[in-house]
């Protein structure tokens, strides 16, 4: 008997504590969020050109399929860049139980884009809860630190969906600066509202764009060049996500 009623407790607790330390542990449960890698290493490859040649109206203006990216003075491509946060960020993302979808599965020479439009189409498909791309810029180098881009409002374009870019972009600022980022000096803000950006305007889900941080900056691109640089982006960034979603 004795036997029987400590299975029964054990089984009570069992089915009492999980889902208390499922909420503790991982606060993203059940939330689905992409990551979209910015750039990709072959769009600069001459054989990829007619791909990288197709154009679309965003809504605001004509753009183009995807571009090269910048890259730090010693050579780190943009899109290498990315593709190592985004990874690292996809495991931290993971680890709060997130349902975390990557908007391309690889950074090589050998493949471009996908074209901006399509990134953001495969948040729309994903009914995505938040869509983070990740990015880093190219500005003067004196310019340091990390902004956020999120769009305007263009009618039958982002007005459905532009007050909760914003509010996606408020929570991003402030995860990441509580977390220890460097908001951007050489903007007068953080927040950077933009009608140019396909990825932002084709996007039905709560989306922003993140410029990290600038490649032609010495000390920037120094993090940016290193793992553990590259894990702080990345814990960054996951200090906004999750500053979203508490
Ligand atoms: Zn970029």
């Amino acid at each position: 008997m004795k036997r029987v009623v400590t299975a029964l407790v054990a089984i009570a607790l069992g089915f009492t504590l999980a889902p208390v330390a499922r909420a503790v542990d991982q606060p993203l449960a059940g939330r689905v969020i992409v990551i979209d890698p910015g750039h990709q290493l072959g769009n600069s490859n001459p054989k990829f050109a007619k791909q990288m040649s197709a154009t679309k109206f965003n809504g605001s203006i004509v753009k183009g399929c995807n571009t090269t990216g910048t890259a730090t003075n010693q050579g780190l491509p943009e899109s290498t860049f990315n593709w190592k946060v985004a990874k690292r960020l996809r495991a931290l993302l993971e680890a709060q139980g997130a349902t975390v979808r990557m908007t391309r599965t690889a950074n090589s020479r050998e493949q471009w884009g996908p074209c901006v439009w399509d990134r953001a189409g495969f948040a729309n498909d994903a009914k995505a809860d938040a869509m983070i791309s990740i990015h880093a810029d190219g500005a003067a180098s004196s310019g340091h630190g990390f902004h956020v881009i999120a769009p305007t409002a263009i009618k039958g374009w982002t007005t459905d969906i532009v007050k909760a870019d914003r509010r996606l972009a408020r929570a991003m600022i402030t995860g990441m600066t509580r977390a220890g980022a460097q908001p951007t000096n050489y903007l007068s803000s953080p927040l950077s509202i933009r009608g140019d950006q396909s990825t932002l305007n084709f996007s039905n889900v709560p989306t922003v764009i993140v410029e990290t941080g600038n490649m032609r900056n010495k000390a920037d691109a120094a993090r940016m060049s290193s793992s553990a640089g590259q894990q702080k982006y990345a814990e960054w960034l996951a200090a906004g996500v999750e500053q979203f979603f508490s």
